[in-house]
């Protein structure tokens, strides 16, 4: 007999006695001397004790001492259980309906074990003030709850071990080598805004990393080849607004000197193979609830996911077991003006098959002017084929528009929206214009059949300039994600990872990047897109910083999935004049602003190779890979289960030299008092002294 041996070690035998740890489901109790309980074993397959008080043989009070404990336990308490192993063939029916909560990562042919109970050993008791049934919803701050019942939610964390143990040692393997960065940085103006740490020396303050970005340019000016990092990065984000990489959470940063965009792209590209690859080979999928629940397979079940998939793709039963899609070998590139063009958002989600198009070319002033007050605007058109019938999808889409404000779309006023019904519906057009749209055909624009929706929408001609969406951009996505939910229009899950390159170099500022101490803080009226260490696409581009700097396109390249930004990166800046020059001349920061990266120029200047590099929003991808929408419970920056952040007392305020001046609501963070607003220069960066109790940066 050993401890903590468990069923699924394929050591275990039929009749082997062992003992097995784990918490108890809810208890059975078939009758008097009769009862059946799950084991959650945490590992595969889960065992079920039975517990059965024999008559006449010399086991019966051994039986029946073990009966009376496991009686004697709370449902779901820690025990240690002994007794001998029994292969069920199948899963018995009785278990799926008594106290089942094992998720669906039991497949059918999974190995079954029955533990005939022997001994039963409590480790610690379940209280019974906590009620727990099929359907509690366990709120964030019993995330302890969540992660004990909710074996799906497990999973999907186990599911984050897997692929980032994976990617780690295909990064290892490839010759790329793990460093940590400092977490006490100091305040630049890389671009997002920063969390502060306030010192006891008064007036100072380190700065948590936005990202490992500066010390990783100082590793490639340090000789390195190839880093990567696990990272913790901050940024003090309204987290409602936030659309890009996550604000405090997990990144994998890597950087690679001798090296352009382009090799790290392709680098990016090979390590979502080895991903796909890894977990497909691994792991199927069940889809519940619009969500990805990871299920280990073998590769039996793994080859008969594949067939069936291929049999009837699209029409599998959402609990049966799918396969993983493969990520393609190259991932399609989009420049930023293309994805605007095509899909009004610089975060295309390629599932949407349709593209935007231009249509003022077709359509007549009259028209124009029926649907806009713009002068000359450019006038775009999306359509959307659905599987319902012609009411059906007129109902959809009125009901749709008709609660326009009150989805999250914040269309801006300038622009004015025109729905139209089926074809029947296009005589606001002029009859000639019906007709050529009507006939208008491409790869991505279906000829139009009656019972297609088609939104018509003008907006400002203007060139883009860094911003993320068209207002029809967001609609489009809003209208395709409300039709799959509905089921209005089929919806396969693959990847549709792309890149898109050539962002512009630069962004006018909004008043709101100035409110929140964004940007670099310069007078030029603009701020780096990315981060002011990226370098200009290519010479043209370089020429225009002097001339027209917002023309200026960006060697920046952004990883893209189903819609939503998964990474990004760019080359770099090598040449300490040029990184100078854009910093002073071009964003026109003040000495003491390029002052603040001196230590980087430094570097710069002692012949640093060129360089680039990536960033996954590692937290974002896991997210994705499962369908979850969010990474977060709180969008206050709040962890609902340790109850952070806290209030300061008065010993520690004053330890740190604050005070608080106006009346402050309940947690809002020290970042938020005055005397730490986080204005770079009104912050002195931490001198050569050691701080008291501080290593140093
Ligand atoms: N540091 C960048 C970011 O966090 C990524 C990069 O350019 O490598 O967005």
């Amino acid at each position: 007999m050993s401890r903590g041996h468990h069923a699924n070690s394929g050591e275990s035998k039929n009749g082997e006695e062992v003992t097995v740890v784990g918490f108890l489901g809810k208890r059975r109790d078939q009758s008097s001397g009769l009862s059946f309980c799950e084991l959650d074993t945490y590992y595969k397959p889960d065992v079920q004790i039975v517990s059965q008080v024999t008559e006449g043989d010399d086991e019966a009070g051994k039986s029946s001492a073990a009966h009376t404990s496991l009686r004697a336990i709370p449902n779901y308490s820690p025990v240690a259980a002994t007794g001998i192993l029994v292969e069920r063939p199948r899963r018995l029916k009785a278990v799926q309906e008594f106290g089942d909560n094992r998720g669906p990562d039991v497949l059918p042919q999974d190995k079954l074990w029955d533990l005939k109970l022997t001994s039963i050993k409590p480790l610690n008791e379940f209280p019974k003030d906590i009620i727990v049934s099929k359907n509690t919803v366990w709120p964030p701050k019993q995330r302890h709850m969540q992660m004990r019942f909710d074996r799906m939610l497990r999973d999907r964390i186990r599911l984050r071990d897997f692929v980032t143990a994976n990617a780690r040692q295909f990064l290892r393997n490839d010759r790329f080598e793990e460093v940590e960065t400092p977490m006490l940085f100091k305040s630049t103006p890389e671009g997002a805004r920063e969390f502060l740490v306030p010192t006891r020396r008064a007036g100072y303050a380190y700065a948590l990393p936005q990202s490992p970005q500066q010390y990783k340019q100082l590793l490639m000016a340090g000789g390195f080849r190839k880093y990567f990092q696990f990272a913790r990065c901050f940024r003090d984000e309204d987290l409602e607004l936030i659309d890009s990489l996550s604000s405090h959470s997990m990144q994998l940063d890597l950087e690679m000197s001798f090296a352009s965009g382009k090799d790290v792209m392709r680098q990016v590209e090979r390590l979502m193979q080895l991903i796909s690859k890894r977990l497909g080979g691994a792991f199927g999928y069940k889809e519940i609830d619009g969500i990805r629940h990871p299920v280990k397979a073998s590769p039996e079940q793994l080859k008969e996911a594949k067939l069936a998939m291929r049999k009837s793709p699209g029409r599998m039963e959402p609990d049966a077991l799918h396969p993983w899609p493969r990520v393609p070998e190259r991932f399609p590139v989009l420049t930023y003006d293309e994805a605007m063009t095509r899909y009004g958002s610089d975060k295309p989600d390629l599932r949407i098959e349709s593209q935007i198009r231009r249509i003022d070319d077709i359509v007549t002033p009259d028209f124009v002017s029926m649907i806009t007050k713009l002068e000359k605007p450019v006038v775009e058109a999306a359509q959307f084929r659905l599987t319902g019938t012609v009411q059906e999808n007129q109902a959809f889409i009125h009901k749709f528009m008709d609660n326009l404000p009150k989805t999250p779309l914040k269309l801006s006023g300038d622009a004015t929206l025109a729905c139209f019904k089926p074809l029947n519906g296009f005589s606001a057009f002029g009859h000639e214009a019906a007709e050529k749209l009507a006939a208008r055909k491409s790869e991505h624009w279906k000829k139009l059949e009656h019972g297609d929706i088609v939104i018509v929408h003008a907006r400002r001609n203007v060139r883009f300039q860094g911003e993320g969406w068209t207002d029809l951009g967001k609609l489009q996505k809003a209208i395709y994600e409300a039709a799959v939910a509905q089921k209005l229009m089929a919806q396969r899950f693959n990847w549709g990872f792309c890149w898109v390159t050539k962002f512009p170099l630069f962004t006018p500022n909004e008043p709101e990047t100035i409110a929140a101490g964004e940007g670099q803080g310069g007078a030029a009226g603009f701020s780096s897109t990315h981060h002011p260490f990226t370098a200009p696409y290519g010479p043209r581009d370089f020429d225009l910083l002097a001339t027209n700097p917002l023309e200026a396109k960006a060697d920046h390249y952004d990883l893209v999935c189903r819609g939503v930004e998964v990474g990004g990166g760019s080359r770099r800046i090598h040449v300490a004049e040029m990184q100078e020059y854009v910093m002073r001349d071009v964003l026109q920061m003040t000495d003491a602003g390029v002052g603040q990266f001196a230590h980087l120029l430094e570097a710069l200047r002692a012949g640093c190779p060129p360089h680039a590099g990536f960033a996954f929003g590692w937290d974002r991808l896991i997210s994705i890979l499962t369908g979850v929408d969010s990474v977060r419970d709180s969008m206050k920056g709040e962890d609902l289960f340790v109850k952070s952040p806290t209030k300061m007392t008065d010993e520690q305020m004053k330890a740190y030299h604050l005070e608080i001046r106006k009346k402050s609501t309940t947690f809002e963070p020290v970042t938020s008092a005055p005397d730490f607003e986080p204005s770079p220069s009104a912050i002195p960066v931490p001198g050569d002294e050691p701080l008291p109790g501080s290593s140093s940066v």
